[in-house]
């Protein structure tokens, strides 16, 4: 699941959380959980870095309060408009955590 953080004083979404609200400089933020995003736009990387194996596919979806997030996209045909979540999981390549992309 996908962590952003709102002003609790202007209702500003953030992610990566911020020190202070750019729009109302309050520092108070409450954690949120966006659910559903949708495929802005996504390549293929054919020059990886050691533990990957290529292509790798990333994503770059757009969620609620259009926070926008890039990863790893984890499907076989993409479409730009398509439904995304995002999902823990485990690098099957380095044994590492990491937050996909995939459809729902
Ligand atoms: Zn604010």
């Amino acid at each position: 699941m996908l962590k952003a953080y709102r002003c609790k004083n202007c209702g500003t979404v953030f992610r990566p959380r911020r020190l202070r609200c750019i729009n109302c400089k309050s520092r108070e933020f409450e954690e949120i959980t966006l659910n559903h995003g949708k495929l802005v736009s996504y390549t293929l990387i054919y020059a990886t870095r050691e533990g990957y194996q290529a292509p790798v596919k990333i994503g770059l979806a757009e969620f609620e309060q259009g926070v926008k997030f890039l990863a790893q996209l984890d499907c076989e045909n993409p479409e730009i408009g398509m439904e995304v979540i995002a999902v823990n999981t485990v690098n099957k390549d380095n044994g590492n955590n990491l937050l996909i992309l995939r459809k729902p």
